[in-house]
């Protein structure tokens, strides 16, 4: 999966329920497939331009942790062909009885009054997750399949894209009309739980660095599974590395046994300045994206306040079982990555 095109890990920078950077860069894409091709879902009434925000239960430190909530469908649509396709069995052949469960083929948008899941951006990978009518709470296979959820940033809608399941015997499967629906949302919380886990030790790796008095500003963060880091402006000289990268991990060691607690918390522009602002040009465009009154969300991970949009565990004794650790770096043009995986701190 292509890197996110957020630039640092200010990329995370959220205020209330907008999100100021850091989204996936086929965010336009994705936008323009929906307004060419969708057809909305409620009788042909289009609703999202009056969709208000959406609420992003994970931006307290409570909704963090909290894994379903129920909420209200606010605006769906179809995206390309919908047409209702049958289970078939084994030869293939349609079944017969009157409860058999039906797939749409096409992809279904659709945007909540309030979401337990994380949307892309600031370098951690979507939440996956499954949406339950609550009307047809009775039938368990009927729902949404989650598979990505991307935040506009300049409405604040997340727009939450998967494939629709209805059983045929649902009235639904006719109507197919979703708008003011009742739904519970649900986290996949086995991928939850990694992604945070991956999230939270970029930010253990950042506290790191400040401990072993490389204290440079970071310029972007990769929270993938596929081979996350974070990458800094500077450079540390070719005799110095080896060592460095001995202290450097050897920190992040003592910081995942001292097991400390993380802390979620909003604060105003000027004290998030305050609290982040330890390099010049570091936290450092918070003059540029956020108003003087807009309150931004800071995740304190390993006693390291940074302002962040992400997903977290509890304290940094979570990464010990996985064994996350730094695994080398790389300093290239001015740039200091540092890479970081699971399986490293397993044999300390
Ligand atoms: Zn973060």
């Amino acid at each position: 999966m292509a890197p996110p095109n957020d630039d640092s890990i200010v990329a995370n920078l959220v205020t209330g329920a907008r999100v100021v950077s850091g989204q996936e860069s086929n965010d336009a894409a994705t936008t323009a497939v929906m307004k060419s091709r969708s057809v909305d879902c409620n009788n042909g009434t289009t609703t999202t331009d009056a969709v208000p925000p959406t609420e992003m239960i994970y931006y307290t430190y409570d909704g963090n942790f909290q894994l379903e909530c129920d909420a209200e469908i606010l605006s769906c649509q179809f995206i390309e062909n919908n047409d209702v396709v049958h289970n078939n069995n084994e030869n293939g052949e349609e079944k017969q009885d009157t409860t058999s469960f039906c797939i749409t083929s096409g992809i279904v948008h659709l945007a909540l009054n309030r979401t337990v899941l994380h949307a892309q951006g600031g370098g951690q990978p979507t939440d996956t997750g499954v949406i339950r009518l609550l009307n047809n709470a009775n039938d368990e296979k009927t729902g949404i399949v989650v598979e990505k959820v991307l935040l506009d940033r300049a409405t604040g809608v997340a727009n939450h894209i998967g494939k629709l399941r209805i059983a045929s015997s649902s009235p639904l499967s006719s109507s197919l009309s979703l708008v003011g629906q009742p739904v519970s949302v649900h986290v996949i919380t086995e991928n939850r739980q990694i992604l945070s886990e991956c999230h939270t030790a970029g930010h253990v790796v950042d506290m790191a660095m400040a401990q072993c008095d490389m204290v440079m500003p970071a310029t972007k963060a990769y929270h993938f599974l596929d081979g996350p880091y974070v990458e800094y402006k500077g450079d540390i000289a070719a005799p110095e590395r080896q060592k460095v990268l001995e202290r450097l991990q050897s920190s992040f060691q003592e910081l995942v046994q001292q097991d400390i607690d993380t802390e979620i918390y909003n604060v105003t522009r000027q004290e998030a300045q305050e609290l982040c602002d330890r390099v010049a040009q570091n936290y450092f465009q918070l003059q540029e994206q956020f108003g003087e009154d807009e309150t931004v969300r800071i995740v304190k991970v390993a006693g390291w306040p940074c302002p962040c949009g992400g997903t977290h565990v509890k304290s940094t004794g979570v990464l010990k079982q996985r064994g996350w650790g730094i695994t080398g770096f790389k300093c290239k043009k001015g740039v200091v990555r540092v890479k970081y995986g699971q399986g490293v701190g397993l044999e300390k």
